[in-house]
């Protein structure tokens, strides 16, 4: 058995590398990273997803047509989702059912409804253990149920993905769409938290 000598170049030189031959392929790997970043943190937010919650809770016409043919829903609001994320399903919370959604393959969301997935959505801990343990899981992330609640869990795949519509809390009557979106967070669109 021989041991590999050869010096690992630096991450810089390596880097360096990288990006000679994407540029001798006319890729422009600086431009691609500008543009992701602005989509990810401008456009693909969190507040598209309680906006249509929002809607919702207000109008039981978009209500509807959101919890049945969720991608007429977000074409109706102006917004879309990649060609591949052909279904959007939306899921809503009840005081008997608490929804909450996972992928346990990797880290598939509606991501240009709800925003990036969190980096504890990526990590294998919740990805196994959501599916099998899921009221501890929750307990552990600060949302307690009542034990009567029952759990649904959604594991997101390629060309389906969710979001849940958390209950309305009491107290809001009157307030806005604007005013009612601006209390639904993220980790609520994914289960993880209730308003
Ligand atoms: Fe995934």
């Amino acid at each position: 058995m021989t041991t590999d000598t050869t010096p690992i170049a630096s991450i810089e030189h390596r880097l360096d590398a990288i990006q000679t031959v994407l540029h001798r392929h006319g890729m422009q790997p600086a431009d691609f990273i500008q543009t992701f970043d602005e989509l990810a943190h401008e456009h693909w937010v969190p507040a598209n997803g309680a906006g249509l919650v929002a809607r919702a809770w207000t109008d039981p016409a978009f209500k509807q047509l959101l919890l049945t043919d969720g991608m007429a829903a977000i074409r109706e609001a102006g917004l879309s989702m990649p060609v591949h994320h052909r279904h959007f399903v939306v899921l809503e919370n009840t005081l008997d059912i608490h929804d909450v959604i996972c992928c346990t393959l990797c880290s598939c969301t509606a991501f240009t409804i709800i925003g990036l997935p969190p980096d504890w959505y990526k990590d294998l801990a919740y990805r196994s253990r959501v599916v099998r343990e899921a009221r501890t899981v929750l307990s552990e992330m600060g949302l307690d149920l009542p034990a009567q609640t029952q759990i649904r869990v959604w594991d997101t795949t390629a060309d389906t993905r969710y979001m849940v519509m958390p209950q309305r809390p009491g107290g809001t009557d009157g307030m806005t769409v604007d005013q009612l979106a601006a209390l639904i967070s993220k980790d609520a669109l994914i289960g993880v938290a209730r308003i």
